[in-house]
């Protein structure tokens, strides 16, 4: 055992408020694993709600755990913060899995842990292994030989089902218990399922679980905020975007309930951030702003639409403190945006910049994506003649205001309109992302991006089988020449994953699941995207 380790973890709770510490004594002990770093963790709002809805049953004792940068350096075992014990004297591991490129931490913490990697080689001797989120959600065939239980949809639903199974099972034969859970709306057990697609879940009132911060703490990215859920899913449809797809239907929570929880928010920070996919459809946003402001917030909003954007809103922002706003045109011409059913126009973007401008906003931030559907060079130099003009509009309007664009290479994920297409080549999406910073850098625009060569990897997980799982077993080390060495080991066909289209005819790995939208919606969606030429223009790139 690590005395660094433990010195840590009890540094790292005296500075939080709002951790639960409960005695283990007859309950059943759960570690509620984040796969990456405490400080990317605790900024996830659905990881506060887990740890809060776990912890409301008196039977539970739900811990965090986190896979820092000293454990990944040295392959240390992560323990649990809030007893520092080792994962393996837990009843349940829980991951909360937000992003494909942490299966490699997955990975890595079930190594280090001691605990067999394989659902199959662990028995009633060893943690049963779960886990939930969006990539699990969607597709969650790489993962699926490494746990016993995945959650297909939100865990509100379907926890209260699963708690007794737990209660009762755990400590008994394996497969009894994995056979149980098997027959929960939600659950996908690999080593039980029937073949019968798992129905996705969600939760029909919001307002019956508060999603709040739980814990406080100035060690995270969003530590000087409270953060509320507003609302899930979203209506837009975009054809590339998991949430309008696989989180439907859209849910708000009532006012009433967000001014009481700003309040008790209001205890512990000053600022409230709001939380949620798409937060400028809130119905009442503008009253609830202004209520807020009242009651002396300051503000922050995770997402805003390009349109509708209410200079209420900025206005009551900008009152609140907001520094940074940021929009999401997505592509820079009105083609390769009516591709991915953005439902934007230029002069709704160039509106808006000039509303962020008049509120006397300090910073504003663009985020496209690249290698989209169909793009060419000309949908690069479009979103480069935007970005020109915004920067136009903001040095009129409003000196001194910042501006800068994000880039995120297009990956297709399952369970969306666009699951079927290729990711562009990440020699294509390098030369691509080299022409905007050359123009852009010495305009004075900023421009950061994600980095292409591991959104292919990226990409090959989100639509990747069950093939993956034994690459990713076979990752010596987390980099991407590790990834490579491993790919080559197994004989994985990259190509296929990341850069072929698939026929719409073909069974898809993840019919497994039932996320609830129509297959026959999603190709009507897309041929309605990609006309027979876009797919000839597609087959030449
Ligand atoms: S508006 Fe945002 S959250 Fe909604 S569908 Fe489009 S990309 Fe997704």
């Amino acid at each position: 055992m690590s005395w660094d380790k433990i010195k840590k973890a009890k540094q790292q709770l005296s500075r939080e408020q709002g951790t639960i510490i409960k005695d283990w004594g007859g309950r059943i002990p759960i570690a509620l694993i984040y796969p990456n770093a405490y400080y990317i963790g605790m900024s996830n709002l659905g990881l506060h709600a887990i740890y809060s809805l776990l912890n409301s049953y008196s039977e539970v004792v739900c811990e965090r755990a986190f896979w820092g940068r000293d454990n990944r350096a040295e392959q240390l075992p992560p323990l649990s913060l809030e007893s520092q014990r080792p994962l393996s004297d837990f009843a349940v591991l829980a991951f909360s899995i937000t992003y494909e490129l942490d299966y490699f931490n997955v990975v890595q913490i079930l190594r280090a842990s001691g605990i067999p990697l394989y659902a199959a080689d662990r028995d009633e001797r060893h943690p049963l292994v779960i886990a939930g989120g969006p990539c699990i959600i969607a597709n969650p065939l790489p993962l699926s030989p490494f746990f016993d239980c995945l959650c297909i949809g939100e865990a509100e639903p379907i926890l209260p089902a699963m708690l007794p199974i737990l209660s009762e099972g755990i400590g008994d034969k394996r497969d009894e218990l994995l056979k149980e859970l098997a027959s929960l709306p939600g659950a996908y057990v690999p080593l039980a399922s029937s073949g019968t697609p798992v129905v996705r879940q969600w939760a029909s009132s919001l307002d019956d679980f508060p999603t709040t911060s739980t814990i406080l703490t100035p060690d995270t990215e969003l530590g000087n905020l409270y953060l509320i859920e507003v609302e899930r899913g979203c209506n837009w449809g975009c054809r590339f975007c998991l949430v309008s797809n696989a989180f439907r239907p859209m849910r708000f929570r009532s006012i009433d309930k967000l001014i009481a929880q700003a309040k008790l928010g209001l205890k512990y920070r000053r600022r409230i951030g709001l939380v949620g996919p798409a937060v400028s459809d809130y119905p009442q946003l503008e009253e609830l702003l202004v209520k807020l402001r009242q009651m002396g917030a300051g503000l922050s909003i995770s997402s805003l639409r390009v349109k509708p954007l209410s200079r209420i809103v900025l206005r009551e922002m900008a009152k609140g403190g907001a520094r940074t706003i940021t929009l999401a045109p997505e592509a820079g011409s009105q083609r390769l945006r009516q591709v991915i059913r953005k439902g934007v126009s230029e002069d709704d973007i160039l509106e808006s910049i000039g509303k962020v401008a008049e509120e006397g906003i300090k910073q504003l931030k663009l985020y496209f994506m690249i290698g989209l559907p169909s793009e060419t060079d000309e949908d690069i130099e479009a979103i480069i003649k935007l970005a020109l003009s915004g920067k136009n509009i903001l040095d009129r309007q409003q000196p001194g205001c910042r501006l800068s664009l994000n880039i995120a290479p297009f990956v297709p994920k399952a369970g969306t309109s666009f699951q079927w297409l290729p990711m562009t080549q990440p020699s294509i999406l390098n030369r691509r992302l080299s022409l905007l910073k050359n123009s852009l850098a010495p305009k004075g625009i900023k421009v950061k991006s994600e980095s292409p060569a591991w959104s292919q990897v990226q990409g090959i997980l989100a639509r990747g089988d069950i093939k993956l799982a034994k690459v990713l077993a076979s990752i010596e080390e987390v980099s991407l020449a590790g990834w490579r060495k491993a790919v080559e080991k197994c004989h994985l066909d990259i190509d296929f994953y990341a850069h072929q289209r698939w026929d719409t005819s073909e069974k898809l790995p993840w019919a497994i699941l039932d996320l609830g939208t129509e297959s026959g919606h999603l190709k009507a969606e897309l041929n309605r995207a990609i006309g027979q030429d876009t797919y000839k223009k597609l087959d030449k790139a």
